[in-house]
Parts: structure tokens; sequence; C-alpha cells
């Protein structure tokens, strides 16, 4: 019997670091007197997307972002099974900086041996979990891997994206991710996966 790789494929925006919470900061800190607050980036003006660019484009803010706790949480339990972590993040098409900065992020963070993947396309990359915040990548993953595992970590904007294999972790249920963790790494080649069990 074929023995799959017990991979877990960490996410690093929105999952391991606070880039939303952190972008803002930056963003309150230029704002002039005159200007509103901004609460979130949804419907943000054209000039406030230039500032975003400007932010994004020092790698010093990329290697600086706080850590986002829940990420951690999973990274634990994770951990704790003896998954092989690695990273699975997206490599801004114009922003090479995004690059250096995100492998400096990991280097402090992580470690400097933790495997990484920056790539245009998260589909292509194999892993038993994949622990993402964002569906549109999750749908993409699950597209090839039918019988995956996902941990999404709640925000926002993911709060109304369910799948039968996708657990949406809010910070009080863990038990459930431990589960799925739990059941991911036991099941066995092309065995089903039923994370109600
Ligand atoms: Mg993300």
């Amino acid at each position: 019997m074929a023995k799959i790789e017990d991979i877990a494929l960490f996410d690093l925006d929105g999952t391991l670091c606070d880039y939303d919470k952190d972008l803002l900061e930056k963003l309150e800190e230029l704002r002039s007197p005159k200007e509103p607050h901004l609460s979130s980036m949804r419907n943000a003006p054209p000039y406030i997307k230039k500032r975003v660019d400007m932010i994004r484009a020092s790698e010093e803010w990329w290697k600086n972002l706080p850590r986002f706790q829940l990420g951690w949480d999973i990274l634990n339990v994770a951990k704790n099974f003896n998954y092989r972590i690695m990273i699975l993040t997206q490599g801004p098409r114009k922003n090479p900086s995004a690059w250096s900065g995100k492998k400096k992020w990991i280097d402090k963070n992580l470690g400097e041996d933790v495997d990484v993947t920056m790539t245009r396309d998260k589909g292509i990359v194999y892993g038993k979990v994949l622990v993402d915040d964002f569906p549109g990548y999750i749908e993409k993953w699950l597209e090839w891997r039918t019988r995956g595992v996902v941990i999404m970590p709640a925000n926002e904007s993911n709060q109304n994206f369910t799948h039968p294999h996708v657990i949406r972790y809010d910070g009080t249920n863990i038990n459930h991710v431990k589960n799925a963790l739990r059941l991911a790494k036991k099941r066995r080649f092309k065995e089903p996966l039923d994370l109600d069990t």
C-alpha cells in the first residue's frame, strides 16, 4: 500500500500573519486628518489603493508583519500530529519585494529550514491538508484533491463559505480541527474522507 507523505500546507497572509490588520494600521498612519477612517479595504478609493501599493513595495513591511493567532493555533495542532509543515504562499506578480520579504518573515518566525513554495497557482501543490483563509485558493486546491482537508482561519470575507471538506476555525472549535487532522493523517491511500466520523 502506497504511503502518502503527511504534508500540511500553510498560507501566510490571513493565516500565519496578520496582513489585514497591519495594512489598516499603516494606512491610518498615512491618513490626513481630513480623510475618513478606514475600517476595511472594501470599496477603498483609488488613492488608497496607491498607498497600499507603496506599503506593499516595502520588503521590510512584509518581513515585520505580526503573527495571526488562529493560524498559529492550527500550526501547533499540525506539529503535534507530526505533519511535515510547508509554506504555500502567493507570489505577487509584479512585486519581488514581497517575495523576499515573505521569505525573511518565514526565516524569522519559523526558521530557515522550513520548505517554501511561492507560486501564482496554489492548486498545483500537493498536501494532505491545506490551511488557507481565501475561498478562491481553497476551491482551486480542492478541485484536484477531492479528498483533501482544508482548515480555513475565519475572517469577515470568508464567513459564508462552506464546503464538506473545509473547517472554518474561529478560535472556538479547535477540537474540530484536531479531529480533522487526525482523520486526514490516518486515512490510507485512496480511502474516502468522512470528517463527520
Ligand atoms: Mg491568505
